[in-house]
């Protein structure tokens, strides 16, 4: 949980309140996300005096392992937060299907902190732009060594390109 007291803010109009911590979620039981540290979490809280808007930003060093080697990278990611908060019990006809309810002047933003977090996770993941990743044969780590077996050392875009040519000019080439 990461808690957020808006007791102070919460019935007046325009209040603004800062939260700034850095939560340990280490132990968050998600599968799309291991934490390699703790969650910087940096969120304004401003009230209508009838629901509050939260605007920040989530950081966290995430690892995971490289895409192409299976060797644990870490890495940065930086996400948007921007989420709506009422007090539940509200019958305001004003309300919205997104927006978050909360109880007792507390509001617990673990669920949005970790949501803005999965859809700021980068598609890929490498260890370094230039690894090499594994030997596709026996599995050798191919940025540590190479292996006995045989490589064609054709990079598969150039290859492609070849075919091209060769489509354009019969076989001269
Ligand atoms: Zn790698
Ligand atoms: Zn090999």
């Amino acid at each position: 949980m990461i808690r957020v007291n808006v007791e102070t803010i919460k019935d007046s109009k325009g209040n603004t309140l800062l939260f700034q911590k850095e939560a340990d979620l280490s132990n968050t039981d998600i599968e799309e996300i291991s934490f390699a540290g703790p969650v910087n979490v940096k969120i304004e809280f401003t009230s209508s005096g009838k629901i509050i808007e939260a605007e920040g930003t989530i950081e966290a060093a995430i690892q995971r392992p490289c895409d192409r080697c299976l060797r644990r990278a870490e890495f940065l990611v930086e996400a948007p937060f921007k989420e709506t908060y009422f007090p539940a019990g509200t019958t305001q006809d004003i309300l919205k299907d997104e927006w978050i309810s909360f109880k007792n002047e507390v509001i617990d933003i673990e669920p949005e902190v970790l949501k803005s977090l999965i859809m700021a996770m980068p598609m890929k993941i490498l260890c370094d732009q230039n690894c090499r990743g594994l030997c596709p044969s026996c599995g050798q780590n191919l940025n540590t060594g190479k292996c006995a077996c045989s490589h064609e050392d054709i990079d598969p875009r150039l290859a492609e390109l070849r075919e091209l040519i060769k489509d354009k000019h019969g076989d001269k080439i």
